[in-house]
């Protein structure tokens, strides 16, 4: 395989990184560092196992004098510690932001907004796409592709303009127009499938076998493992930000499910490596009604998922089969969690709220959030007194169309003083 980028790797995937190969979550059978998601033995979701040892070695100071973005982690990631190893748009180190207002709107003693929206493509999906194309650009692959539910086909396709190596990235048809259009003015190949994102998910595991895809990696598909380990970096920030220490709760957007187990797993690592002290962090997820599989599995009591085929606003987090779903209910279960689903009602009205208390417009998977965390709140499993931290994953420009019923402008006048004065607007 050739790689004519601008970015050829210098190291193979794994020197100078803690990374020492790929174990299966499921029977914990071992590989290498390879393009592989799926267990040869039981099928079961690979993950990338490190050498403990070498992530004890980490230190805050060593993260400290690092890049202002997610590679002062790398210490902690499988692509290794050198700058010219990366494929990356260099996404991270963005606003953790005291949500006092939003707090007092539901008598909350101490809530945070981790707002992800700042990424360059404006999602969380920049930090997962920049750890699985570095790696996948190590693995000898010379095409990024996916199959996504808006967000990362904006951030696949952005990357590989960035590095020079073409693209081709699957969407649900009828996505939202932001959406079409962010994955699309950046070139590359943007198909839209007409189907669901788990038909859209199907095509492209089916897609992965061919020999015309063979060097084509899909970074949520073939080269799962090293995607996931990018949502970590969501767990060390929030960690770094509040000054090394844990928070008492957080509440995560579920879709695949897979940031919220890698935030969870990240909270652990930071507290076992000894960045910061010791504490378990009670993880909550959140969905749409119209697409909560796992929500509705952690309610049952059950982490048997039934696939649900998804509606409704938050269309970022449709996936009706979401195959890191039994380790969210697992991280949600054991560290007394919880989950709850929310209305697309709910979801609009909590995107409104978000904005109206802390200037940040986010996507509907931010509404999902906040509507889940009041309900939460209301149902009392989540703990008003106790210190909470909640992501918000995505812009709300990309998702214009779910709100714009919502609101519009208070005042139409026409250009005097007399019409602005008889319309009221002299009285403050
Ligand atoms: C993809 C996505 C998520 C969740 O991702 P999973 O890891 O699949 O659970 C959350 N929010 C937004 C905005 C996303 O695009
Ligand atoms: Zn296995």
């Amino acid at each position: 395989m050739s790689n004519t980028h601008s970015a050829t790797p210098v190291r193979e995937l794994g020197a100078d990184s803690p990374a020492k190969g790929l174990i299966c979550r499921n029977c914990n059978a071992t590989y290498d560092l390879i393009a592989q998601h799926a267990c040869w033995q039981c099928f079961g979701p690979l993950e990338v196992d490190y050498d403990q040892a070498e992530l004890a070695k980490v230190t805050r100071e060593q993260i400290e004098a690092g890049p202002q973005n997610i590679w002062r982690y790398a210490p902690l990631l499988p692509v290794g510690v050198h700058p010219e190893d990366r494929v990356s748009l260099n996404p991270g180190l963005t606003p953790l932001i005291d949500a006092k207002n939003l707090a007092k709107a539901l008598g909350m003693r101490k809530l945070w907004v981790k707002d992800d929206s700042a990424n360059p493509t404006h999602s969380f999906k920049d930090r997962v796409v920049s750890t699985a194309v570095s790696a996948a650009i190590k693995l000898g692959f010379d095409r990024f592709a996916c199959a996504s539910t808006g967000n990362l086909a904006n951030s696949v396709a952005a990357h590989a303009a960035r590095a020079g190596v073409p693209s081709i990235v699957f969407i649900p048809h009828d996505l939202e127009p932001g959406k079409i259009v962010q994955s699309a003015i950046y070139g590359g190949k943007l198909v839209a499938v007409q189907g669901s994102y788990d038909d859209v998910n199907r095509l492209c595991s089916e897609l992965t076998e061919t020999d015309d895809f063979e060097t084509t990696a899909f970074v949520n598909v073939n080269i799962r493992p090293y995607y996931a380990e990018g949502s970590k970096t969501l767990g060390y920030e929030v960690a770094e930000q509040l000054g090394w220490r844990l928070p008492e709760q957080v509440v995560v957007p579920m879709a695949s499910g897979e940031l919220l187990t890698k935030i969870h797993k990240a909270f652990e690592e930071s507290a076992e490596i000894g960045l910061t002290e010791p504490g378990k962090v009670r993880v909550f997820g959140a969905q749409s009604a119209g697409c909560s599989p796992i929500a509705d599995a952690f309610a049952e009591g059950t982490d048997v998922i039934t696939p649900v085929k998804p509606t409704g606003i938050a269309k970022s987090l449709n996936i009706g089969d979401p195959a890191a779903g039994p380790y969210a209910i697992e991280a949600c279960r054991s560290t007394g969690g919880g989950m709850a689903k929310v209305t697309d009602d709910e979801i609009r009205e909590g995107v409104r709220l978000l904005a109206a208390t802390t200037g940040v417009f986010a996507e509907t998977a931010g509404g999902v959030v906040v509507a889940t965390l009041r309900k939460l709140l209301e149902s009392g499993q989540l703990d008003p007194e106790a210190e909470t931290v909640i992501y918000n994953t995505g812009e709300g420009l990309k998702t214009l169309d779910a709100v714009s019923s919502l609101v519009g402008p208070t005042h139409t006048v026409k250009p005097s003083l007399k019409a602005a004065k008889e319309a009221g607007l002299l009285e403050s």
